[in-house]
């Protein structure tokens, strides 16, 4: 019998990239569905086309430009010490992917989330995380998602598009300027918002080594996050930068996983784990499991049991984070005296356990809300058949 949640989900996994070039604009209102050019904007540019783009000006001027863009995440209007002419050259031509929406910031100022437009009006989330000894930017990589995670508001919203390269560095430049107006560095990025990191692998990958490269953020201050989408996994297993990887895990038997996760549908657990191995074997790198603590569905002795099981042969740590409440899903996070009875069972069982501050649940920042709350709707239901949550079960 076919699985609707399945055939959609592989269809955004096997379908070929559409290409990133065209005018800005030229996508305008596509459907949902529409695999029609993605906008190309201002950090999809490399240093070599802004070479070629002012092929007519000296070397330092490249140099100012590129530093204006990368360095300090300002505008052309801003730069005081750029030609007129040179700064609208560079406006017209890499036009800024991220227009805001909205912007909130905590009640303790700790976490910003921003809500962006993208050029054909999709949109997207970042959350900016303060923390005493550095600061941390979450970045989208696709505007909606297709893994339909029934947690999620995002999954729930269903998938519009692939971010293009420039649309996720934009995040972490913009990120990192609002740090520095607040005297704070950022230093981690981690893909784990908005979206599938594996499902728009090129892209994603590209922007890492951009955040690496043009940016200048270590390799192992990067984080990708995944559902469990294997090929990702080993093609990570493959690439020349040492980033951190973690793993959605959430639940560690097959029978409730396919329906929290449907992803596991087509990767179960024993495959993802060989993967996981495989990649700690090619790797010698450290393996993250994320768990989002929710009430009465993930958060028994039974499933600290099976966590424990799954985790130890990978050595993976495992970080708890309680679920931040999500319109439409009708289970809560875990109580605060629930998470540090999981946390004592899995280190009892053996395995190092992080408890994660869960951030600006003021703000709706646990991921695709903040969206579905501007809107002033519940998320829609996810574009195949919806799952209803999994059963209680202690
Ligand atoms: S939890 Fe992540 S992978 Fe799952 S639906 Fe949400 S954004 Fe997609």
């Amino acid at each position: 019998m076919t699985d609707p949640i399945r055939a959609e989900i592989e269809r955004h996994l096997d379908e070929p990239d559409p290409p990133t070039t065209g005018p800005i604009g030229a996508t305008g209102a596509t459907p949902r569905t529409s695999r029609a050019a993605l906008p190309r904007t201002r950090y999809d540019w490399t240093r070599a086309e802004l070479e070629e783009l002012l092929t007519d000006q000296p070397r330092y001027r490249v140099d100012q430009v590129w530093q204006g863009l990368h360095d300090h995440g300002t505008d052309p209007s801003e730069w005081s010490n750029v030609p007129k002419a040179v700064r609208e050259t560079v406006a017209g031509a890499l036009p800024s992917g991220l227009t805001p929406v909205t912007e909130s910031v905590s009640d303790d100022g700790e976490t910003v989330k921003w809500l962006w437009a993208l050029a054909d009006g999709r949109e997207v989330e970042t959350v900016l995380m303060h923390y005493p000894d550095r600061s941390t930017v979450c970045v989208s990589s696709q505007a909606g998602c297709a893994m339909a995670c029934t947690f999620c508001a995002t999954g729930q919203a269903g998938f519009d598009r692939q971010l293009t390269t420039g649309e996720i560095l934009e995040q972490v430049v913009r990120a990192r300027r609002r740090s520095a107006e607040v005297g704070k560095r950022l230093s981690n990025v981690v893909f784990m918002g908005m979206g599938e990191p594996f499902a728009n692998y090129d892209r994603t990958w590209e922007a890492v080594r951009r955040i690496h490269d043009d940016l200048g953020i270590g390799a192992r201050h990067l984080t990708l996050s995944t559902v469990g989408v294997v090929p990702g996994i080993r093609r990570l297993a493959t690439a020349d930068l040492p980033v951190n990887l973690a793993v959605s895990l959430h639940l560690a038997n097959d029978r409730e996983r396919d329906e929290l996760v449907p992803i596991n549908r087509r990767y179960p657990l024993a495959v993802l784990a060989s993967a996981c191995a495989d990649y700690i074997e090619a790797t010698h790198r450290r393996l993250s499991f994320e768990w989002a603590l929710i009430d009465g569905v993930n958060d028994s002795e039974r499933h600290a049991a099976e966590l424990a099981a799954y985790a130890h042969p990978l050595r993976a740590h495992v970080n708890l984070i309680p679920l931040n409440p999500t319109p439409g899903y009708a289970v809560r996070g875990t109580s605060p005296q629930g998470v540090r009875d999981f946390a004592e069972r899995l280190t009892d069982l053996g395995i190092n356990a992080t408890v994660r501050r869960t951030r600006g649940t003021d703000i709706d920042a646990a991921c695709g809300q903040l969206r579905a709350t501007h809107h002033g709707r519940e998320p829609a239901a996810p574009s195949a058949t919806p799952i209803a949550p999994p059963t209680r079960r202690r």
